[in-house]
């Protein structure tokens, strides 16, 4: 069930994590979740639970089995989770905005989804992997956030998130159930849905288009960008941790600006696209930053992909997955 030296990742080098698992992957047509999907299809049987609302079925390995069911239906939940060993739950209504617009409907997914989902492994005796969020801190007094930052979110998805959180800590507590939260900052790498406005999306569209890249306000706020492969890694890490019923942040302790942000973006694109500002906007947070010691001391947690690195190998492959115009013109 841990990992060991046979088990290699993508890239050919050894991952931690499950081996002749069963695991469950909420959410797993989704960014996150194909992602780890991808990591742990060779080595584990892997069960796919999800709405396909925003995610794509052509993402997930077609090894895995995808169950197409919502986790707001427990019945639906108990049966994905039937003889699962592990579930990384990354199902959730994940648009901030779209949280603002439909507080009921985010609770319903985030808040009550992960209370079935935490039932059905608790009948199971399934480990539980949560995708918590830096959400869950709001504003943050100061940076680097450590996990016990004072937790005020400011949107549902933020409350959501939080209870989510919480609730998973609390079976641990409560239950004996093994739980894990991981408290993502904010992620990028292939797939990421462009929907949610991902600023490095959309940085790199308006880049690779030639267009201005857009900084909102004067730039000056932070962001701890971290790559989707090194959050894989914290949560094969967490899968097999025996430091059950506790919460980490998973970033990479990098404070960057919105500013350099925009200019790594221009480098790795060899785009000459302008920089332009617009209106700050309205609650945006400030400065956003994890304190990683805690996932690396009893996670052993590195963040490995640098942010330059991250966003050149992204630029390439998706350039490599768009179509040359010069491939599609005939001969008519
Ligand atoms: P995503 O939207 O790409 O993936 C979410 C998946 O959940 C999608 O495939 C969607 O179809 C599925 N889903 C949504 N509602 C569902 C429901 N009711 N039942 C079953 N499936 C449902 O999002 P992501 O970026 O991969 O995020 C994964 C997790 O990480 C989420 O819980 C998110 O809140 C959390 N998170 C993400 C980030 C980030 O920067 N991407 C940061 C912090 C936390």
């Amino acid at each position: 069930m841990t990992g060991s030296d046979d088990n290699l990742g993508r890239d050919g080098a050894s991952r931690p994590g499950p081996t002749d698992a069963t695991v469950l992957v909420t959410g797993g047509a989704g960014f996150v979740g194909s992602h780890l999907c991808e990591a742990l299809v060779a080595d584990n049987e892997v069960r796919v639970l999800d709405d396909l609302s925003s995610g794509c079925p052509a993402d997930v390995p077609p090894e895995a089995t995808i169950v197409e069911g919502d986790v707001r239906d427990p019945a639906t939940v108990r049966e994905a989770t039937a003889g699962v060993d592990v579930v990384f739950h990354e199902a959730a209504l994940v648009s901030v905005a779209e949280s603002v617009e439909k507080p009921l409907e985010s609770d319903a997914v985030t808040s009550d989804g992960t209370l079935h989902v935490l039932d059905a492994a608790r009948r199971e005796d399934a480990r539980v992997v949560l995708a918590s969020s830096a959400a869950v801190y709001g504003h943050p007094e100061s940076v680097p956030v450590t996990e016990d930052e004072p937790k005020a979110p400011t949107s549902p998805y933020g409350v959501a998130k939080l209870s989510a959180d919480q609730y998973a800590l609390r079976f641990n507590d409560l239950y004996g159930l093994e739980t894990v939260s991981l408290r993502y900052f904010n992620i990028y790498g292939p797939r990421q849905n462009p929907e949610y406005g991902a600023v490095v999306s959309v940085f790199l569209d308006q880049a690779t288009a030639g267009d201005p890249i857009t900084v909102e306000g004067d730039g000056s706020q932070t962001r701890d960008f971290v790559h989707v492969d090194d959050v894989v890694r914290a949560n094969l890490l967490a899968a097999e941790t025996d430091h059950v019923g506790e919460a980490f942040n998973v970033g990479t302790g990098e404070s960057v600006t919105i500013r350099e942000l925009a200019e790594t973006v221009r480098r790795a694109t060899d785009s000459d696209s302008d920089v332009v500002h617009t209106d700050p906007r309205p609650g945006d947070i400030d400065h956003s930053l994890a304190d990683v010691s805690k996932a690396r001391e009893r996670l052993g947690f590195e963040p490995t992909v640098s942010l330059e690195d991250g966003l050149t190998a992204l630029h390439r492959e998706r350039a490599a997955a768009t179509p040359d115009p010069g491939d599609q013109a005939t001969t008519d």
